[in-house]
Formats: C-alpha cells, sequence, structure tokens
C-alpha cells in the first residue's frame, strides 16, 4: 500500500502529479470521532468524512440495519412497476421529517451531484407540463458548489470548476453571493449586502427575461465555497423573488439537510420552504452512497394531476435498499440524539475559538460560521489588501495533524465540518491543533 501510495487511482480535485508529489494520508479506520492512518496516527476528524459523517465512524444502529438488509434483500429497483419496502418506508420517514419544509414527497439517488440533476432535469419538466416550455435557464451564486455532473458543474459558481469541462449546459448565470468579507458589491453591512445580491438577481431576471428561467439553485449556507452565512434576510428576499417570477426555488442541502447548522435543514434555519431541496451526503452518514431530492407542493400537485408526467430520469441505484435502510437508522439516530443541539453548542465553541485565534495570527482574514458545525477560516497574506494566501494551509494542515486533528484545505480556506456527535474536549483538541498549526507558520 505505501509502495503504491495511491499513485494507480486518480483521486477527486487533485491533479495526478500533486498525488504523486505530496502521497494522501491513507485512511484506515474511523472509531467515534476520530480516524486512524496507516502509520496508526490518530487524530480527531474535524472534516467529518467530508461534511457527511454526522453520527461519527461508529454507528451501531446504521450498521446493524445495513448487515440485517444486506441479509435480507441486497437490491431491487424502484424502477417501472417495482419497488423495495426499505426505500418506501423511508420516503414515509422523510416526509415526516422535511413536513416543516413544506416536502412531502422524495426522489432517491446515489448522491448529491445525482440529486442535483434531479432537481435541475425536474425543474424544466415542471415548465413543460404547465405549458411554459421556454423555461430553460438556471441562476445561482457565485461561489456557489453543486456537484460535478454536467447540470452541476454548469450551475456552479466557481469556474475553477466548470472550464476544463466547457461547452456546458447553456443558459446558466451566477449572480454575486453575499460574502461580506469580499464585498462583491462594495459593501460591508451583512443586511446591505444581502439586499444588493437580491438587486442583482432581479436585474439578471429582469435582463433574461422571467419566463426564460425554470429554478434558482442555492445553497442556504456556502459550503465548499467557503462556509459563507448570507444575512438572514437573504433567502426570504429570494423565495420571494422567485414566486413573484414563477421561478423554482431549488435548496442544495447537501451538506446543510439533516442537522449540521444546527437547524434540521438549512431552509428551516432561514425561514423558508423550497419547492425542491437536494440532500445526500448525512442522509446515510457516509456508510452508503445514497441522496433524496425532496419535493414541494408544486411540484407534487403539478405532477401527480398529469398522466402525462412520466420521468424520463432514474439511477439503478435510486432507492436502493441497503442505502434506504443506513438513511432509516441514520434518520431515526440523528432524532435520537437531537444533534442539532450538540451541532449548535459545539458549533459556537469552534467558532468562538478559531476568532480567538485570529487575534493571535494576522494570516488569518476572516472566521465564518455561527450556525452549527460550518466553519471556515480564510487566510490572507495582508490583511489590509486581503491577498489571499492559498500556500499557508497546507503547512497548518500537516502540523495540525501532527497534533490531534486533521482538518480540510480549500484553497485559502481552513474549513471545519466535524461529526455532530463532537465532544466539548474533542472540540479543544482541534482547536489546540489549528493553534500549532498557525503558530508553525
Ligand atoms: N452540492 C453540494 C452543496 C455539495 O457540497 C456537494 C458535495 N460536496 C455536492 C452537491 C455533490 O455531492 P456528491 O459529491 O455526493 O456528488
Amino acid at each position: 500500500l505505501k509502495e503504491n501510495n495511491g499513485r494507480l487511482m486518480w483521486h477527486p480535485m487533485t491533479s495526478p502529479q500533486d498525488s504523486i508529489d505530496s502521497p494522501p494520508k491513507i485512511v484506515t479506520e474511523g472509531h467515534g470521532v476520530r480516524i486512524k492512518d496507516i502509520d496508526g496516527h490518530e487524530v480527531v476528524d474535524a472534516v467529518g468524512g467530508l461534511w457527511n459523517v454526522n453520527l461519527g465512524y461508529s454507528c451501531q444502529p446504521v450498521k446493524d440495519a445495513i448487515a440485517a438488509q444486506l441479509d435480507r434483500l441486497p437490491y431491487y429497483s424502484t424502477f417501472r412497476g417495482t419497488s423495495n419496502d426499505a426505500a418506501i418506508e423511508l420516503s414515509y420517514e422523510l416526509a415526516q421529517f422535511f413536513a416543516p419544509d413544506g416536502l412531502s414527497r422524495a426522489f432517491f439517488t446515489s448522491g448529491g451531484s445525482d440529486s442535483v440533476e434531479t432537481a435541475l432535469r425536474l425543474a424544466r419538466q415542471y415548465h413543460k407540463l404547465r405549458g411554459e416550455p421556454g423555461r430553460v435557464k438556471f441562476l445561482s451564486l457565485k461561489k456557489g458548489y453543486h456537484g460535478t455532473h454536467m447540470g452541476g458543474a454548469s450551475v456552479n459558481g466557481n469556474a475553477n470548476f466548470r472550464t476544463a469541462y466547457e461547452p456546458l449546459l447553456p443558459g446558466c448565470y451566477h449572480i454575486p453571493a453575499p460574502y461580506t468579507y469580499r464585498n462583491p458589491l462594495n459593501e460591508t453591512d451583512p443586511e446591505r449586502l444581502a439586499q444588493l445580491c437580491v438587486q442583482a438577481l432581479e436585474d439578471e431576471i429582469a435582463f433574461q427575461g422571467p419566463t426564460t428561467i425554470a429554478a434558482m439553485i442555492m445553497e442556504p449556507i456556502l459550503g465548499a465555497g467557503g462556509v459563507i452565512p448570507p444575512h438572514a434576510s437573504f433567502a426570504p428576499m429570494v423565495r420571494d423573488i422567485c414566486d413573484r417570477n414563477g421561478i423554482l426555488l431549488i435548496t442544495d442541502e447537501v451538506i446543510t439537510a439533516y442537522g449540521r447548522t444546527g437547524a434540521w435543514s438549512g431552509a428551516r434555519l432561514w425561514g423558508i420552504q423550497p419547492d425542491m431541496m437536494a440532500t445526500a451526503k448525512a442522509i446515510t452518514n457516509g456508510y452508503f452512497p445514497f441522496g433524496a431530492v425532496m419535493l414541494g407542493e408544486k411540484m407534487i400537485e403539478t405532477f401527480e394531476n398529469n398522466a402525462a408526467a412520466k420521468i424520463g430520469h432514474g439511477y439503478t441505484y435510486s432507492g436502493h435498499p441497503v442505502g434506504a435502510a443506513a438513511a432509516l437508522a441514520c434518520l431515526a439516530e440523528t432524532q435520537r440524539l437531537n444533534v442539532i443541539d450538540n451541532a449548535a453548542a459545539r458549533g459556537t465553541q469552534l467558532y468562538e475559538g478559531c476568532k480567538a485565534l485570529m487575534e493571535k495570527y494576522d494570516v488569518i482574514g476572516d472566521v465564518r460560521g455561527g450556525h452549527g458545525l460550518m466553519t471556515a477560516i480564510e487566510m490572507v497574506s495582508d490583511r489590509d489588501t486581503k491577498a489571499p494566501d492559498a500556500a499557508s494551509g497546507a503547512l497548518v494542515q500537516e502540523v495540525a495533524y501532527q497534533n490531534g486533528a486533521m482538518v480540510r484545505v480549500s484553497g485559502p480556506n481552513l474549513i471545519l465540518s466535524p461529526p455532530l456527535i463532537l465532544t466539548e474536549d474533542d472540540a479543544s483538541v482541534i482547536l489546540g491543533a489549528l493553534d500549532k498549526g498557525f503558530a508553525a507558520l
């Protein structure tokens, strides 16, 4: 394993050359909130897998549910006249769970990119079914991340994930995100910036023509783009504009659904009801690849009252029974532990702790978070010019790792998204490890 060092596989979001020059850390075990590497070094996983292992690595009810389902029925499709009992039971539980978000039907997928793709496709089909076939365009936020399928890549707000794969879907437009630190519209007041971004959205809609737009897709808190929470007024204003223009609103909650923000969904955090919600990741906590698009009233009315509304879309693994069994156990455990309370408390601890590090280290230009266990530290080479420092993260990460915590580097950002079962002591370990990492700079 060590000789091969992963060079015979190409790693996502990494150049093959990088993987050869600096071999990846090979993780061989996970217990609770900790992971162990091939050298036996154990650390707190402040990345939480990839924002998804909310219940940690030893969740026995999930393991038991997967084993029992594998034993009873490892697979049956949900295509054309067949289904499986685990998927049906899960759709019932999810309809209860997302009732406060106004979402009561599920379409199952195999992951986040599939969920985004599904929502984009269903948005176009919705308008066709309603006699508005010209509504085909999509709006999204700059710095938004929506997975890697061609549709998702097209609405991605970060050009780094788009240009190598162009031409992508035509008709996708990216609106400035309410990113106060870099105030894209020369405004540093979060509420006023939210208003300006919403104005930019309205201008784009007017420019394109409202009846050409199928949907707006956005993350309630931008995740991979660097944990960017908008002002609380932003999402309700976006909801209102979409309503006024007949545009569907899709919340991409691949990260934010199931408790990470300290609320059960990002939509609930901001008090809005989306027309569709893309979910994945924590639905199975990483124990099985799975996703669900949750559907609201407009979708349900349009599709369920129309015999011609055939869904020409789906995956072999849509509603995979083992994934569904894992999701059922995760949902039960997530609610039994009421993880949102701990996510909020530990989230505050990490956020405040990172702000204290900012007092100590000039390389920290901004700390964002304050909504559950999604926190980012943005590094700059100069606090006045805010010149991004994408070079220092690797050393901070390495030293933090040697001192007990795995953190994620994404450009100039260090991102913390640990399991929601993190204890106060675990959070202190993460902060102590980061402190040593910054001191080493
Ligand atoms: N949307 C968002 C908001 C995400 O964060 C991600 C993954 N990080 C995706 C979509 C894509 O999910 P997946 O990697 O499971 O395809």
